[in-house]
């Protein structure tokens, strides 16, 4: 089975960026696509331009995620639900952001993905899209963020081989930097927001993931995408830094 078969998709965190360009791309080819979100005007409009199902819920709402996944019973699920509160500042976290960015990245996808499975299972095929991060991979100064984006990067490894012959595939998607509200919801401060946001480069927009979710989907059955990772031509990680010590 591949996604000329499959019917219905579930896609967390639909209200804008990579969730909206991927129901966008998914409803397109024809499928039902549920959207599912905390800000229901956002969804509204989702739902005019693409007729997609809507559902207003925070993710870190574990029985009614539960409930809600188990019973659409998704041919795709995309945990793409997440954000990045204290990015940059494990030393300076409020409680509140360490939670709320571990329950929505992880611990949410993990329950999305337990109450997916059975049916998948059962039907021996389904396909499992977990967006992670460019962060998941490699070292960025943002270290909440990317034990985060890291957990879900062995989620997706582990997983493929837990389901080894049950016919579900897995995929990964590792996105560097991408033109979205991210940085709105990770920094309070609007200048600072601002100047993070404005990374002065072309950045790779959300339609350009979707793209790399439907590439991996339209694969032929035969072929499981591990992983894709994909960033700006112009970003670029690694390197080695002197920092004396005393100057933060
Ligand atoms: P956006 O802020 O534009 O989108 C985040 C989405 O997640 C929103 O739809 C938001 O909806 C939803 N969301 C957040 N918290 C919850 C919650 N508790 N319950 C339900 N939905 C929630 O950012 P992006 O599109 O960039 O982010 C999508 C994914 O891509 C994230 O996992 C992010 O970590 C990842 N990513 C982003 C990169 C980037 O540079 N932008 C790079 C690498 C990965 P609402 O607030 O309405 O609930």
């Amino acid at each position: 089975m591949t996604l000329s078969d499959y019917r219905t998709a579930l896609v967390t965190g639909a209200s804008s960026g990579i969730g909206a360009a991927t129901v966008a791309a998914l409803s397109r080819r024809g499928l039902r696509v549920h959207a599912l979100a905390r800000r229901i005007d956002r969804l509204e409009r989702l739902a005019d331009s693409t007729g997609c199902a809507i559902h207003r819920l925070d993710v870190r709402e574990t029985a009614a995620l539960h409930q809600l996944v188990g019973s659409i019973k998704p041919d795709i699920l995309v945990n793409n639900a997440g954000l990045g509160r204290a990015f940059g500042s494990l030393a300076t976290a409020e409680i509140d952001d360490i939670e709320r960015t571990l329950d929505t990245n992880v611990t949410a996808a993990v329950h999305a993905i337990r109450a997916a499975l059975p049916a998948m299972i059962d039907r021996a095929d389904g396909h499992i899209v977990n967006i992670g991060s460019m962060a998941g991979l490699h070292a960025i100064p943002a270290a909440l963020y990317g034990a985060s984006k890291g957990a879900i990067h062995m989620l997706s490894t582990d997983l493929r081989l837990e389901l080894e012959g049950t016919g579900v595939r897995v995929t990964e998607i590792c996105p560097g930097r991408v033109s979205t509200g991210f940085y709105d919801v990770a920094i309070d401060d609007t200048e600072l927001s601002a100047m993070a946001k404005d990374s002065g480069v072309d950045e790779v927009t959300s339609d350009d993931i979707a793209d790399a979710i439907v590439y991996a989907l339209e694969a032929p059955w035969r072929v499981n995408v591990n992983r894709i990772e994909l960033q700006p031509t112009e970003q670029t990680y690694g390197g080695s830094q002197f920092v004396p010590k005393g100057l933060r």
